[in-house]
């Protein structure tokens, strides 16, 4: 293996690099405002050597686990948070999170259009499903679908809670394996303005790849809890499992009852050695989203330059670290992986083929040579085979093996295609 690119992706790449340097420039303002936020929220906490020490069986007096919830809160905007590695995926997560706010006879309103593949059967969409769904436990669902332009469609969600009382309204910060674009927290602020106006119901947040992209969380704009994975944006990459639950701390302690047991809640949960990682991950994450945010506008540029149409635009503003690429055919789609995985650190002599993933409709194609297993703020990129045959690209630990990934990701891709 050796990177020798084409000149002609060479000087693109020149060329895509000088064009994201303003760029470059206001994500270093946002990381610099997030590292200060951490770092700040590590020194007032006074983290110490002792909060990593281990615990075993039940978990109790665990220090280090109470102070770790304690400074992912701040880190985070939210008055009290849990941040565990026992939540097997960010689903498992948002699972638990929506069991813990929702009653029987309850109705959730969803006002980002159709939430993320994975959450669907949690919803229970399309009915119930015997699988223990929201739906099974009659706890009924609906959704606004987004406005033309992508935006959340605010008086539709106006008219629907002047009709009717919903116990908690949803919204997805992310645009998953879609090309809606993310919210923006001023948009999520108007939304939870809107329904705080208007109702009791409580806003519910999945932030899932929104964490630290903005010097501003949902949670300090009106969100009342939200949740998220920690092999995302904020374990840092270093995090080796888990999820968070954050917000008000009357909702994160009912959450804590439904994360274990009823009673003992937060009170127990042996942490078994992983704390200093979750601590350090957090630590790490406002500059790695950073560099992650870096990878995925050049990414976007190149792309561009090359004639494909990135989305969002390598200068648009951007709220997640999710960058989509239509490379507008089936075999790019697949060349465009191929390439991704070869120029990765593990596995990268693995090919990917598409195949039908559980929790998703269609067959869906995984890049991923990531030192963790479906670590996805690590460089990787993923797509269901369907029109327009985007692929979604994200992660990247630091911007100098994002750029090799991305630059084997479009060498496969225009090989034997763009002739000098
Ligand atoms: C990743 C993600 C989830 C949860 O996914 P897991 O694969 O279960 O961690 C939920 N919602 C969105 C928008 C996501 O991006």
């Amino acid at each position: 293996m050796s990177f020798d690119f084409s000149p002609l992706l060479i000087r693109t790449a020149e060329q895509a690099e000088k064009d994201c340097k303003g760029i470059f420039e206001r994500i270093d303002k946002t990381v610099r405002a997030n590292r200060a936020r951490v770092l700040e929220a590590f020194i007032d906490c006074r983290v110490s050597e002792a909060d990593f020490n281990a615990s075993t069986g039940y978990g109790y007096n665990d220090r280090g686990r109470e102070k770790l919830d304690e400074v992912f809160a701040r880190c985070i905007m939210s008055e009290d948070s849990l941040i565990r590695h026992s939540f097997a995926s960010g689903t498992h997560t948002l699972t638990v999170a929506l069991f813990s706010m929702l009653r029987p006879g309850d109705t959730m309103l969803c006002i980002t259009g159709t939430p993320y593949d994975t959450i669907r059967p949690v919803i229970g969409i399309g009915g119930k499903n015997r699988l223990g769904s929201l739906a099974d436990f009659d706890i009924h669902y609906e959704e606004i679908p987004l406005a033309e332009d992508g935006r959340i469609d605010i008086d539709a969600v106006r008219n629907a809670l002047a009709k009717k009382k919903y116990a908690v309204v949803y919204m997805q910060r992310s645009r998953g394996y879609t090309l809606r674009p993310s919210l923006g927290t001023d948009e999520i602020e108007e939304a939870a303005r809107i329904v705080h106006e208007n109702s009791d119901a409580a806003v519910f947040a999945d932030n899932c790849y929104g964490e630290f992209v903005e010097p501003v969380e949902p949670t300090a704009v009106g969100v009342d809890l939200m949740a998220g994975s920690l092999i995302k944006n904020p374990g840092g990459g270093i995090a080796k499992c888990g999820g968070y639950i954050a917000g008000k701390r009357e909702l994160v302690e009912q959450a804590a009852f439904r994360m274990t047991a009823p009673g003992v809640g937060r009170e127990i949960g042996a942490t078994l050695g992983n704390t200093r990682e979750l601590f350090m991950g957090l630590y790490a994450a406002p500059f790695v989203v950073g560099e992650a945010e870096k990878t995925a506008v050049f990414a976007a540029r190149l792309a561009e330059l090359l004639g494909f149409e990135a989305s969002p635009a390598y200068d648009e503003p951007r709220y997640d670290i999710i960058q989509a690429i239509k490379l507008k055919t089936p075999d790019n789609l697949i060349r465009f992986c191929k390439g991704l995985q070869a120029g990765s650190p593990v596995d990268s002599y693995v090919s990917p083929e598409p195949w039908p993933m559980p929790g998703y409709e269609n067959d869906v194609i995984m890049a991923a040579g990531t030192f963790t297993n479906g670590s996805s703020i690590e460089l990787s990129c993923d797509a269901p085979l369907r029109d327009p045959f985007a692929v979604w690209l994200q992660g990247g630990l630091d911007f100098q093996s994002g750029y090799f990934g991305a630059m084997s990701a479009f060498s496969k891709l225009i090989e034997n295609k763009c002739p000098d």
